[in-house]
């Protein structure tokens, strides 16, 4: 089982999300497991609880303290015997996307601190070795969406949490592409029709179809991408050799 350890002051935030749809599934099934650890709980300011102080040098709002997330980081360890690897959700982080999610899917345990208010304590993330994660280029109020969308993204690729494996092996970034448009019933909705080859139950034509599409809606949204992949698939972008014309005796 996959064990996720969310350290954070909000636990409900984090657990209302997790244990619903695909996720909770896979905690009812036993896949995954989620922790929320409320950091509050580790303050050494028992009378007030206080887990925030005004950042040193002035500046607007408050930062996390170091001491209750090092200490919370610490019982998690402690419970596992070893230091698990840990993730600071962070706009200023490296950004996750499906490589990244394939990487952490291969990981037993992971540990993600989520900040509030201002952001946390430098030190903390020193002490606990914490690598910087961002889900994009904005500014959330907190790290608990971003841990739930990355709980989400690693958990789809742990086996056996989708229904069909095979489901996440052809889907957007999974071959570096942006994933075919796709079509159910009816055949025709609002005079707009499915494409006749879709229809058509000749397999080799619907997937080089597919392919096409994934490479045409990949290369006008996402041209960074495109341009990867055919660095990466150059044999796919090699001009085929024109076929030499046979000599008929009609040629002089
Ligand atoms: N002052 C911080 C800065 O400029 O880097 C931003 C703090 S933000 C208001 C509060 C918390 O939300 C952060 O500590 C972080 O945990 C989380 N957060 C905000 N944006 C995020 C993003 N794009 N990805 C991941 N976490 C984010």
């Amino acid at each position: 089982m996959k064990k996720y350890y969310v350290m954070t002051l909000f636990p409900d935030m984090v657990l209302n999300n997790v244990r619903t749809s695909i996720t909770g599934r896979a905690i009812a099934d036993g896949k995954i497991s989620v922790d929320a650890v409320n950091i509050r709980e580790y303050t050494e300011d028992k009378r007030h609880g206080r887990v925030d102080d005004y950042p040193y040098g002035g500046g607007a709002g408050m930062l996390m303290q170091a001491q209750p997330i090092y200490d919370c980081y610490q019982a998690i360890s402690g419970a596992l015997g070893h230091n698990p690897r840990v993730l600071y959700m962070s706009p200023q982080g490296r950004t996750f996307d499906q490589r990244m999610a394939e990487e952490l899917a291969g990981e037993e345990e992971l540990v993600f601190l989520c900040g509030h208010y201002e952001g946390v304590d430098e030190r903390a993330l020193e002490l606990i070795h914490a690598e910087n994660v961002s889900i994009g280029d904005y500014v959330l109020t907190g790290g608990e969406l971003a841990s739930c969308v990355m709980i989400d993204a690693i958990s789809r690729l742990v086996p056996g949490v989708l229904n069909k494996d095979a489901s996440y092996e052809i889907e957007s970034f999974s071959d570096g592409l942006l994933e075919y448009p796709q079509y159910t019933r009816p055949e025709e909705y609002m005079g707009l029709k499915v494409p006749e080859i879709l229809l058509s139950g000749d397999h080799k034509k619907v997937e080089e179809w597919r392919h096409s599409m994934s490479l045409e809606r990949t290369r006008s949204v996402r041209p960074e991408l495109y341009a990867l992949y055919q660095q990466e698939h150059p044999e796919e972008f090699m001009e085929k050799p024109k076929r030499r014309r046979r000599k008929s005796h009609t040629d002089s």
